[in-house]
Formats: C-alpha cells, sequence, structure tokens
C-alpha cells in the first residue's frame, strides 16, 4: 500500500494506475477510521480495481472551533487499518496544500476560491450548521479534482451529505459515479461516528435513544401509520430524557430532504442531538 501526502504524488500514482486501465474508487474520510469507514472500502472493491481512501480533516466544514480541535486524530492507525483491509493507497494531504490561500475569511469573505452547496443543503443540517456544507462541496470539489477519481463512495451515515454531494456532481458535471454505502452501527443500535471516542460510558448508553426513536418510527410506518406529525410527536419523547439536547427530528423526501406531512412512500427520518457535548446525527428509511 502507498501513503502519498502530496498533490503531485497522488496526481502520478492516479494517472499510472488509471492508464493501466484500472478504474479507480475514492473514498473520502476526515480519519479517527472506524468499521463504518472500512465498509465504505468493502463497497469501493466492489466498483473498482484500484481503492484510494483519503485521510483529511477538512478544516472549512467545522463550524464550531472546539469541535475542530477535539476532532480525534489517528493518523498512524489509520493508516494501519488501511493496510489490514487492503486499500491500495492512503492520501493524507496537509492543509496548507489543499488550502494555499488559508482558509482564513477577510470582511467575512474566504480569500480562497469556494465551492457554494446547492438547495438540497438548505434544510436540517444546513440550518444547525451554517457553512457547514460549504465547506463539504469545496473540500469534495478540490479532491475530484486532485485525484480524478472514476468514482467514490459515501455513506448513508451522512445521508444529507450524500444528497449534496449527488446535486453537486449533477449541476458541477463532474465526471464521478456517486456510490451511496449502507450506514453501520454498533450491536446496540448505536450508529458508529469519530465522535463517539468524545461520549462518556453514560453518554454512550444515553445516545441509544436516536437509534431507537428512529426504530420505533420505522416499526409504526411498517404497521400503517403514515402521519408524519404523529411519528415525529412520538420520536420526541423517545429523544426527551435528560442530557440530550435535540436539535432536530424530521421525516424528509429522500432526494430534495424537505419535510414531509404524510407518508406514501420510501423516505428519511433524520435526527441531530448533543449528547455530553457532543453532537450526533442518525437517520433511517422509513418504509411503508
Ligand atoms: P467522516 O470521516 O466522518 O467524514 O466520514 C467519512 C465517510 O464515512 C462519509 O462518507 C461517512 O458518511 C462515512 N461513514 C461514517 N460513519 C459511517 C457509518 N457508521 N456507516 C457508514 N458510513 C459511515
Amino acid at each position: 500500500m502507498e501513503v502519498v501526502t502530496t498533490i503531485s504524488e497522488v496526481r502520478a500514482l492516479v494517472r499510472q494506475v488509471k492508464r493501466s486501465g484500472r478504474r479507480v474508487c475514492l473514498v473520502p474520510t476526515m480519519g479517527a477510521l472506524h468499521a463504518g469507514h472500512m465498509s465504505l472500502v468493502d463497497v469501493a472493491r466492489e466498483h473498482a480495481e484500484f481503492v484510494l481512501l483519503y485521510v483529511f480533516v477538512n478544516p472549512t466544514q467545522f463550524n464550531s472551533a472546539a469541535d475542530f480541535e477535539t476532532y480525534p486524530l489517528t493518523l498512524e492507525a489509520d493508516i494501519e487499518a488501511c493496510r489490514t483491509a487492503r486499500v491500495d493507497a492512503v492520501f493524507c494531504p496537509s492543509a496548507t496544500d489543499i488550502y494555499p490561500n488559508g482558509i482564513e475569511t477577510t470582511k467575512d469573505r474566504p480569500r480562497g476560491c469556494r465551492v457554494t452547496a446547492g438547495d438540497v443543503s438548505w434544510p436540517l443540517e444546513g440550518e444547525h450548521r451554517p457553512g457547514h456544507f460549504d465547506g463539504v462541496t469545496t473540500v469534495i470539489s478540490l479532491m475530484f479534482h486532485i485525484t480524478e477519481p472514476d468514482c467514490a463512495v459515501f455513506g448513508e451515515k451522512d445521508f444529507q451529505q450524500l444528497k449534496v454531494i449527488e446535486q453537486l456532481v449533477r449541476d458541477q458535471h463532474f465526471a464521478v459515479e456517486i456510490i451511496p454505502a449502507p450506514l453501520v452501527r454498533d450491536d446496540d443500535g448505536l450508529a458508529l461516528s469519530s465522535r463517539n471516542v468524545r461520549l462518556s460510558p453514560e453518554g454512550r448508553a444515553r445516545a441509544l435513544v436516536l437509534s431507537q426513536a428512529l426504530s420505533q418510527a420505522a416499526e409504526r410506518v411498517a404497521a400503517g401509520e403514515r402521519r408524519a406529525g404523529q411519528l415525529l410527536e412520538e420520536a420526541r419523547g423517545v429523544l426527551s430524557q435528560p442530557g440530550v439536547e435535540l436539535e432536530y427530528v424530521a421525516i424528509a423526501d429522500s432526494v430534495t430532504l424537505q419535510p414531509l406531512e404524510m407518508i406514501s412512500g420510501p423516505c428519511r427520518m433524520l435526527v441531530a442531538a448533543n449528547v455530553d457535548g457532543v453532537r450526533l446525527i442518525d437517520n433511517m428509511l422509513l418504509e411503508p
């Protein structure tokens, strides 16, 4: 497995792989790799002969300095995990290489070029994390230009992010196939996340209400409930626990992310909450 850090190295590597007729699949990550990330590698392997995983904690997508500063960094372990998972190459660039103009703003405007996310980014996370998705579309555009992959895998764990990337690729005419990968959970239902390591044992136990609220709604829909308002009220009941600070719970169209009143086909329920000061998100398919 190759480990490359510079833009010129990764460009040369990818071009050489493509000349040999192999497809390249990109797996974008911010590191602190867990089984959820590794499942993306398995999906990537099904779609390409060469899997390139990047580890880059993207500073422009954090709307809280504290969240950025405490984001777990485990590069050595990440590289080992990639070796075990038979990733073909890991790209771990520096922030100064990726953002040659820096990330500072002058009069609230970034000095470097940015890519603004489309309307799928407006509700839900967009309302609660201003600027977050513009940071995501900016870094993904940069990484697509740098690594020129044939395809890229994104987890349904960040369901709205996946939809934002699909819109980015449509609107900006990227020749990159976007492949969704299913959300991976722990045995007790908690969605795997790099931020889970910041939870205390008590916080981790409390965090289970997120997946419980979603599972209960999925069961209610399977059993015939169609009123989103009723389902959301029940979910808020499950989520209103001490130590769990709800940001939003919503039932939305799976493509536009617009809120639904009645459920007439497959759609998504999405939730965001702070537990122990750790921001957690989760989502689930609702299928009548
Ligand atoms: P992150 O490192 O958190 O930015 O995530 C990198 C990629 O891994 C994104 O496409 C995420 O959606 C995906 N991912 C993170 N956690 C999970 C999970 N539990 N199940 C599936 N995909 C995940």
